[in-house]
């Protein structure tokens, strides 16, 4: 599937998050510094791209924000990743996706009904992360 052509939308105003080439969330880093921040909708691409005066240290953490109703992103289950819903191009089928808010950590989890799929090498046991 070519998850470029997929929808990505914010699970509160229910808002496309994905414009052109990119996903766009309004971020702020540990030390209070805010910025836009471009993600490839490529789940498992961990490329983004942001303005130069904007800085990301590796391992810091972000609080990503719906940049159409300003809502936090921050998932109910794990407050270590922020989630947004995908609907596939192909079949209009409906995903929960999770992603890690630390800066350089490359995990993602996709998940539908009881299926998880995880991405990027620091994925860990979705079980683990996700249950109480
Ligand atoms: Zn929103």
């Amino acid at each position: 599937m070519s998850m470029k052509d997929n929808d990505y939308i914010c699970p509160n105003c229910k808002g496309h998050l994905n414009v052109g080439d990119y996903l766009v969330f309004a971020t702020r880093t540990q030390r209070k510094h805010k910025g836009l921040l471009m993600m490839s909708p490529l789940v498992g691409n961990y490329e983004y791209v942001h303005h130069n005066n904007f800085v990301l240290n590796n391992g810091e953490k972000v609080d990503f924000e719906c940049p159409i109703c300003q809502s936090d992103l921050t998932s109910n289950q794990n407050i270590d990743y922020a989630m947004i819903h995908m609907v596939a191009e192909n079949d209009g089928s409906e995903y929960d996706l999770y992603f890690s808010k630390e800066t350089g950590n490359k995990s993602t989890y996709l998940v539908a009904n009881d299926v998880v799929k995880s991405f990027g090498e620091d994925a860990l046991d979705y079980e683990v992360l996700f249950n109480e």
